[in-house]
């Protein structure tokens, strides 16, 4: 077997206890007893907006995009997946960057929606290429699209995005909806940018069919545009459309994967979900793992460490050089996060390239 070295980006990550060599006996199950079975896979980490939240227009050279030859292929992508299927993860979540800009997305969605053990494939996008793409995602195996609009009004959209078309992203949406793809929209709460929209948002996702969710805004390195009083907190959120609504009560769902978002319902059963990463963490029941466009594994959205699995499959590794790679990973995993502003211990990766 090949012996493979394990580099690492952000902060150093402990090897896998064991003897050298030997395969950990559950590689998916982490120090605090959570299990992984959901891997969100970045395919990109460029975009064809500039949302002023996560990659705003002016930071200028600081925005480096990977080159091609260090972003992983639909091959060693797939192949990836494969390890993890066979580790026990059921549920892919595509995202970037902007995951529809990479050609040939239709394809890569087919070959992992035909890898075995994988139960679902998902996307989070922004729309702007749905209206054409909805349908041959549908068919090659997508199930379910998390469209971004943070507000309906197409000039704020377009200052927001700095070049997003709104009507475009709103037809995209409902070719989604018509193709038979479940759709939920995600909505960056920002006071002073859509905090008047809370409920049109709702209303708009709802008369799709879609179910509305509200993000807590998070002070990723290039995010922090936004100051902390233009946060709004998942309470405030709920407050806010409990005062037109009435009462909203917890609408988990039996089975639902133990997601971010918590979910409440009106009084009619309407369904809201609220992503509270800042104020109310979710991380005691995480299940997932994030890779990026070039192979890093992060374990956690909220640090820095990762492991490079493009490294150990470029240097020649078997599938076992890739599970004790993924076993560092989640050995690795923090109990929780940690979003501090400049100054602090906060994460310094791009939003664009951990996807979300
Ligand atoms: N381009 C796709 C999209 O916009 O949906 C997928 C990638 S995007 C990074 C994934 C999600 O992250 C989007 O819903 C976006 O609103 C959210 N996001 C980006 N920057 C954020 C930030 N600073 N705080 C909270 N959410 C953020
Ligand atoms: Fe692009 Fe999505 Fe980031 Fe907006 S949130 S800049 S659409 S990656």
């Amino acid at each position: 077997m090949s012996r493979v070295h394990l580099p690492v980006l952000g902060a150093l990550l402990q090897a896998p206890s064991g003897l050298p060599g030997s395969v950990p006996a559950d590689p998916l199950l982490d120090a605090f007893a959570r299990r992984i079975r959901y891997l969100r896979v970045s395919v990109t980490d460029r975009c064809n907006y500039r949302c002023s939240y996560c990659m705003p227009e002016d930071l200028g050279d600081q925005l480096t995009f990977a080159s091609r030859s260090t972003v992983l292929t639909f091959e060693e992508i797939t192949r990836l997946v494969t390890v993890f299927a066979g580790l026990g993860v059921r549920k892919i979540r595509l995202t970037g960057g902007e995951p529809t800009v990479r050609k040939g997305i239709v394809d890569l969605v087919g070959r992992i929606a035909a890898v075995p053990g994988i139960e679902q494939v998902v996307m989070t996008t922004n729309g702007h290429l749905l209206d054409e793409l909805a349908e041959p995602l549908r068919t090659a195996g997508l199930a379910a699209v998390n469209v971004s609009i943070d507000t309906l009004d197409p000039d704020k959209f377009h200052t927001l995005t700095s070049r997003g078309d709104l009507a475009r992203v709103m037809r995209g949406i409902d070719a989604a909806v018509a193709a038979g793809l479940r759709v939920k929209t995600n909505a960056v709460a920002l006071r002073g940018v859509n905090d008047g929209e809370l409920l049109a948002l709702c209303e708009y996702a709802w008369s799709r069919g879609a179910v509305p969710r509200f993000i807590e805004h998070m002070p990723m390195s290039e995010g922090q545009l936004y100051a902390t009083d233009a946060e709004l907190s998942s309470a405030q959120i709920r407050a806010a459309l409990e005062a037109v609504l009435g009462p909203l009560t917890a609408g988990e769902r039996p089975g639902a994967d133990p997601g971010p978002a918590r979910h409440w319902r009106d009084r009619d059963g309407r369904e809201v979900g609220i992503i509270s990463a800042m104020t109310d963490h979710f991380c005691d029941d995480c299940n997932r793992l994030r890779l990026t466009a070039t192979g890093a594994l992060h374990a956690c959205l909220g640090h820095d460490d990762a492991v490079s699995l493009r490294d150990v499959v470029r240097g020649g590794g078997s599938d076992d050089d890739v599970i004790r790679a993924i076993a560092a990973s989640v050995t690795g995993k923090r109990a929780g996060h940690v979003f501090e502003r400049t100054g602090g211990g906060g994460p310094q990766k791009h939003m664009i390239a951990i996807g979300g």
